[in-house]
């Protein structure tokens, strides 16, 4: 591989900066970094080089374009800033691409004005991957800034996975239809699932069941999307360690009717103060299981409740697809909780889906399948890497043929 091989890699979320600088030459990480609490009084920048040697400052960061500059700074005191000609291409996470955006976009000005038109349908985020996208494109005017979308993966979902059943003209009118999020880690867990079996990524059917502090399932037929649990917006489907997922919209109706509450303490409650934590008070499953095996009701009552969704979606996804070759679990909770694991699965052996409980619970790290080898479904703990995974789709466009 010759030329520039770096990619910067920017996920700005709503109050934080995630960065990582990586060689494509070999994938290997020449950076991490995070900045947090943008806004408040004190933010808090980490940056870690490849020699391991953490540096980390509080100071105030009033927005993302101040935290990208200052990250730019600590790359800069590397020896591998923003100028350095081995940077490639900038790749930048983008929460909502809506129905424009189909795969990875080089960015141009027409592509930030149609993320600009997409602010509504995710106005926490999208603002933040914008100021990112500009401070970047300011910072080298010279390198190309790629624009990967979470929502993009699943375009591929047909529509009658996409509707929601209301008026169509009002529907279309506010852009309402089932989008999708987590889509990168979709993308490549279902990829590597196929690799984990050594089958074309075209060939096989995947359930990914992306379990981190938000929650969502995918089937993917053949390396496509046809279906996926988050909605209009990552509220709906599992439960999560703070949403609720799937509840009857007349929850909202009646908290506003009957209990007086407005919508934005509504929907305060559903995404940040329900699922696991409304339940039983935390959201970290770690802590979870530790009070479940203390034999804490509670605890004991979330797990079951999130175990529960979880395999209704399993089930759900087995019709989806009709014929399933893999389920593949990822994200803190499903790369690391045995319990979760067993328990989504249990009672799953006639549709073929079964796990040994000796390999789901031996201490190890990478893919790897979990199920017996007669199992008709193999099960899968694929750790994701959407930073990976976004320099690898910028880097591909970017790249000069
Ligand atoms: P995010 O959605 O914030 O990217 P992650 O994918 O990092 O989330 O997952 C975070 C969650 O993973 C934590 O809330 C925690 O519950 C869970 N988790 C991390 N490590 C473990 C573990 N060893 N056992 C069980 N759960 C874990």
């Amino acid at each position: 591989m010759t030329g520039a091989t770096r990619v910067l890699v920017l996920n700005s979320g709503s109050s934080s900066v995630k960065y990582q600088l990586l060689d494509m030459r070999d994938e290997a990480r020449l950076a991490v970094g995070l900045v947090e609490r943008i806004g408040e009084r004190t933010a808090r920048l980490t940056h870690t080089p490849a020699d391991g040697r953490r540096r980390e400052r509080e100071l105030p960061v009033p927005d993302h374009g101040a935290a990208l500059r200052l990250a730019a700074e600590e790359l800069a005191a590397d020896g591998r800033g923003l100028d350095s000609p081995e940077l490639a291409v900038v790749g930048h996470r983008v929460v909502h691409g809506g129905q424009s955006f189909t795969e990875p976009t080089l960015v141009d000005d027409a592509v930030l004005a149609e993320i600009e038109r997409l602010v509504p349908l995710a106005p926490l985020h999208n603002p933040a991957n914008l100021a990112g996208i500009r401070t970047a494109r300011a910072l080298n005017p010279d390198v190309p800034q790629v624009a990967v979308f979470d929502t993009a993966f699943h375009t591929t979902m047909p529509e009658h996975a996409a509707r929601y059943a209301i008026d169509v003209a009002t529907a279309d009118r506010h852009r309402i239809r089932r989008y999708g999020f987590h889509g990168t880690s979709h993308a490549y867990v279902s990829r590597r699932a196929a690799a984990l079996l050594g089958r074309d990524p075209s060939e096989v059917n995947v359930i990914v069941l992306h379990l981190g502090n938000g929650a969502s399932a995918s089937a993917v037929a053949g390396g496509r999307c046809v279906d996926t649990s988050m909605g209009l917006t990552p509220l709906e489907g599992l439960v999560m360690g703070t949403r609720s997922g799937d509840l009857d919209p007349a929850v909202v109706f009646h908290l506003a009717r009957v209990a007086g509450m407005p919508v934005d303490e509504i929907d305060a409650l559903l995404n940040k103060r329900s699922g696991l934590l409304g339940l039983c008070g935390d959201n970290d499953m770690r802590e979870i299981a530790r009070r479940m095996a203390a034999g804490d009701p509670a605890a004991r009552l979330a797990f079951d409740v999130y175990a529960y969704r979880l395999r209704k979606y399993l089930g759900a996804y087995v019709a989806v697809l009709g014929r399933v070759d893999a389920v593949a679990f990822t994200a803190g909770v499903g790369e690391n909780s045995t319990e979760v694991r067993a328990a989504a699965v249990a009672g799953l052996s006639g549709l073929g889906i079964e796990i040994d409980e000796r390999l789901n619970s031996a201490a190890a790290k990478g893919p790897r399948l979990i199920s017996p080898e007669y199992a008709r479904v193999a099960v899968a703990v694929v750790p994701t890497d959407e930073e990976l995974e976004i320099a690898t789709q910028a880097f591909a466009l970017a790249r000069p043929r």
